[in-house]
């Protein structure tokens, strides 16, 4: 009887181990893809044991199954329908439904109860579950439907009444925590669920352009505090465990966010009213550009062909084009003629962070290839070539100069200290902050308009008949 009573205390401790040795294997690309799976075992170990734990009748089983293969299938197919360049807006799903989770569980048990009167510990767990959860999962929804291009950012967010706003919706969320404890299933527990879901969406509504991979990363730490807090609700040592760890790798990852984009977490909450970085849209389009060179994939190979050090520029218009094989190709050939070659990895270059990291470890580059930021940009001005690969934003030289841009203060690869800059993508369209770019109209810099994918492949081709014209002519 005691082994019994033992088992799911030992499932919970296996779970958390597998659970930590996950989040500690995806620190590295190589290893990443089978943390996953430890982590998603560990998962699955959690609710088995949750499930030996409980006297469950027939009908609550038959409920837990319908539950179980609808949100499985679900999982499954969005995991492997969506594409890599929307991963930003599947995070923010995934974080608003652990959100919603957390405030489900807390509101089932506020209501209904868990059996005897809450105590203090209890209480408190609810108040932080209804309030963290709702917020993470409006705020979630948000941030997808703006990802995804189908919310704007609203004129009055940019005015200071968002600040009154937001701040009458956090009174009346303090008057609904305040008074729950005494009235558990009454209007306070309504009045904290909804001025915390349209808190969750006055704060978020306003950040857009450059600011917004923060922000998922931020809602992604609230998803793991509100499962802590669930966690206590109902006496899980595993969801508190896994809420924690969540919540502080998210915090950390903000952080990390943060300093690289030279933002501080108070300039990107309150930054859309300071006219920051909130902007999305407007003067990027090709009207506004005056001194363009534009120059074919044969005038780029010549110069690529001359060469001694060449530097791949990766954005997000690479991971649009599925270009990471072609552009292998590529510097494989450059590199077997003598050239030296290195990629510059922006922090939040792509739609997530370290997306070209990963888009470039599936056609094998070499890590060591792969240089942050603070490594390259001094490596720039003794560079003779620059690719620009399908990126813009992370390569604007105006947020190092014009205090107007809504880049201004994120650090950028210094491409512009290069001798040559070619940059590669299909118009002279804006990149995700909507603005123009500096870059463009500089003097070493040509455009080569074209799919990422297609240039590679005709700088390719150039570079090969190059090759075999110099063979032919020895
Ligand atoms: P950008 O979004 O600034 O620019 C991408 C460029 O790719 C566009 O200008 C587009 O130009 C071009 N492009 C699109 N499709 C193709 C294609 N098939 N072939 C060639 N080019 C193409 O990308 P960056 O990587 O420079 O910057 C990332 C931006 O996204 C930053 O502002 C960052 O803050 C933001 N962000 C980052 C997240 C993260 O975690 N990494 C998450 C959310 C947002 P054209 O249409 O003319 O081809």
């Amino acid at each position: 009887m005691a082994g019994l009573n033992l088992l799911p205390a030992l499932i919970d401790l296996v779970a958390v181990l597998l659970l930590a040795l996950g989040i500690k294997g995806l620190s590295k690309v190589s290893t990443a893809r089978s943390a996953n799976g430890l982590a998603a075992l560990a998962m699955g170990l959690a609710v088995l044991g949750l499930l030996i734990q409980q006297p469950l009748s027939p009908q609550a089983w038959l409920w837990i199954a319908i539950g179980t293969t609808v949100g499985g299938l679900l999982g499954l197919v969005t995991a492997r329908r969506v594409p890599m360049t929307a991963m930003p807006e599947t995070v923010a799903l995934f974080n608003g439904c652990g959100g919603m989770a957390s405030l489900l569980v807390a509101l089932g048990v506020a209501l209904y109860g868990s059996g005897g009167s809450p105590g203090l510990v209890e209480q408190i767990s609810i108040v932080i579950s209804v309030f963290v959860g709702a917020i993470t999962f409006s705020g979630s929804i948000v941030a997808m439907g703006k990802l995804q291009g189908w919310i704007d950012t609203p004129g009055w967010t940019q005015s200071s009444l968002r600040h009154g706003v937001n701040i009458a919706l956090a009174v009346a969320c303090l008057v609904g925590a305040l008074a729950l404890p005494g009235a558990m299933a009454g209007s306070p527990l309504w009045l904290l669920v909804v001025a915390s879901s349209l808190l969750g969406i006055g704060v978020t509504l306003p950040i857009g352009g450059a600011d917004m991979p923060v922000v998922i990363s931020l809602l992604n730490s609230y998803s793991g505090v509100a499962a802590a807090a669930a966690g206590f609700v109902v006496g899980s040592q595993l969801l508190i465990v896994a809420g924690a760890m969540v919540g502080a790798a998210g915090l950390i990852l903000t952080q990390v966010m943060c300093t690289a984009m030279n933002r501080s977490l108070v300039s990107v909450l309150f930054g859309g009213a300071l006219g920051g970085s909130a902007s999305v849209g407007g003067g990027g389009d090709e009207a506004g550009y005056t001194r363009i060179t534009s120059c074919s994939a044969e005038e780029c190979a010549l110069a690529l062909e001359a060469a001694e050090r060449v530097v791949f520029v990766p954005g997000y218009g690479l991971a649009v084009a599925q270009a990471q094989h072609a552009l292998r190709e590529l510097s494989k050939l450059l590199e077997a003629h003598g050239v030296e070659v290195s990629y510059a990895i922006h922090p939040v270059a792509g739609r997530m962070p370290g997306h070209m990291n990963v888009l470039l470890a599936e056609a094998d580059v070499p890590y060591e290839q792969l240089l942050e930021m603070d490594t390259i940009n001094p490596e720039f001005p003794r560079t003779d070539v620059v690719i620009v690969l399908g990126a813009n934003d992370v390569v604007n030289p105006d947020a190092k100069s014009d205090s107007s841009s809504p880049l201004y203060g994120m650090p950028v690869l210094e491409v512009d200290q290069a001798r040559q800059v070619f940059v590669v993508k299909r118009s002279l369209g804006a990149g995700y902050a909507g603005i123009k770019n500096a870059l463009f109209e500089l003097p070493q810099t040509a455009m080569v308009f074209g799919d990422a994918k297609v240039v590679l492949n005709g700088l390719l081709s150039e570079l090969r008949s190059m090759g075999a014209g110099k063979k032919a002519a020895a």
